[in-house]
Order: C-alpha cells, then sequence, then structure tokens
C-alpha cells in the first residue's frame, strides 16, 4: 500500500575513535549462545546476577531469525 519512503538512517561514521567502541562489534551473542561478528545491544538486564551478562546482544542472523530490534534502533 505504502512504502516506507522516510527512512531514519544514523550516520556514526563522522568520527569515531578507537577509544570504545562498545555497540558494534565483535562479541557474544546471547540468542545462539557463541561468538558472532557485529552484534548488537539488544536489551539490558536490570537486574544482573552473579555470572551472568548484564546485556544481551545479537549477532545480524538471530536478530533476522528473531526479529530482534536493537535498543538504538527503538
Ligand atoms: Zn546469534
Amino acid at each position: 500500500m505504502t512504502r516506507p519512503e522516510k527512512l531514519t538512517t544514523q550516520h556514526t561514521s563522522s568520527t569515531q575513535t578507537t577509544t570504545t567502541t562498545t555497540t558494534t562489534a565483535h562479541g557474544y551473542c546471547c540468542w545462539h549462545n557463541g561468538d558472532a561478528e557485529d552484534v548488537r545491544l539488544i536489551d539490558v538486564l536490570e537486574t544482573v546476577s552473579r555470572g551472568g551478562a548484564p546485556a544481551l546482544f545479537a549477532c545480524p542472523p538471530c536478530r533476522d531469525r528473531y526479529r530482534l530490534v536493537p535498543l538504538a534502533d527503538r
């Protein structure tokens, strides 16, 4: 019916310093329980249990499979 013509693209490639890059990186995917490239933060656990991850990351295949939306895109 209607095509999404207005896409809110986020360009964050202005000045990327190599100090702390925690948004998009190689990390641990909580959905397939393994390391993955280009993981994104999906959700943050408010109560951090001992030994548990305080944040939930997902890789692109898992985000596509489970239709996960990163926190930054909400
Ligand atoms: Zn995954």
